[in-house]
């Protein structure tokens, strides 16, 4: 009894938030089976900022592995509170390491805080900016600005996407949701390496599929990324544990 009174109360809008993550990754889905033969991480990065191709793509390099980054054409050469923004010729230098272009709006938009018509037309304009520098004949990923996805984005948004991620926590189990990949965030003011390792046992166990998302890797990082050391602690325990680290869209095309 006492200790049941002494538990922190989740705060209401927590509850509600997580319940609404619940319903939105059950609706909509567009499944795809995994083929269950060994685990898989992915790492990825949003808007991106500079240091997470030159810093943690390089990490993952220095493994042989490669990331996802998706690009918010419109931030590109800007500054911003995670740092410089990618420019030109960082799309070019990921394309040639290996690393996968995907989209994020084009002007990094929340889906929640605008129109569907308006946040349709941004998703579509940041998919053909991507498209006009990777080429329009590949598989195509996206990920929602801020997380935020609402139920009658995702289909509209899924229909036109290899695969759109979100930031419902989580490891994504077979059959997986290509229409919300679950994701995890490495954030240093939040670091917590024993969920990470929690995270890592599950994926090990269900042979799935454990996505994470930061956005810079510096020595100081903004509330939305991480340093170097911590990045690179996680690749090495993934590798170590014997995951394939792939980009998104190898997954994807591994598994069909
Ligand atoms: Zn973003």
């Amino acid at each position: 009894m006492d200790a049941l009174r002494s538990r922190p109360r989740m705060p209401v809008r927590h509850f509600l938030g997580r319940i609404r993550s619940g319903a939105l990754s059950a609706s909509n889905r567009r499944e795809l089976p995994l083929d269950g033969s060994e685990p898989m991480v992915s790492f990825t990065f949003d808007d991106f900022p500079q240091s997470a191709l030159h810093v943690g793509g390089a990490i993952l390099k220095s493994y042989g592995a490669c990331g996802t980054f998706y690009a918010a054409m419109g931030l590109m050469d800007q500054v911003n509170d995670l740092g410089r923004q990618f420019c030109a010729e960082d799309l070019q230098s990921l394309l040639r390491d290996g690393h996968e272009l995907g989209s994020h709006t084009f002007g990094h938009l929340s889906c929640r805080r605008s129109s569907l018509r308006g946040f349709e037309g941004d998703v579509w304009k940041g998919k053909q900016a991507v498209e006009r520098v990777a080429g329009a004949d590949r598989p195509h990923q996206f990920s929602y600005p801020y997380g935020h996805v609402t139920f009658r984005a995702k289909p509209r948004v899924g229909a036109g996407m290899s695969s759109c991620r979100g930031i419902v926590p989580g490891v994504n189990e077979s059959p997986v949701d290509l229409n919300l990949l679950r994701a995890n965030s490495l954030y240093s003011r939040s670091w917590d390496l024993e969920g990470i390792h929690t995270l890592l046992e599950r994926n090990e166990q269900c042979r799935g599929w454990l996505i994470f998302y930061t956005h810079d890797v510096a020595d100081s990082p903004s509330p939305f990324g991480c340093t170097p050391g911590e990045f690179e602690a996680v690749v090495r325990l993934a590798v170590e544990r014997r995951a394939r680290v792939l980009p998104i869209g190898q997954v994807l095309l591994n598994t069909h």
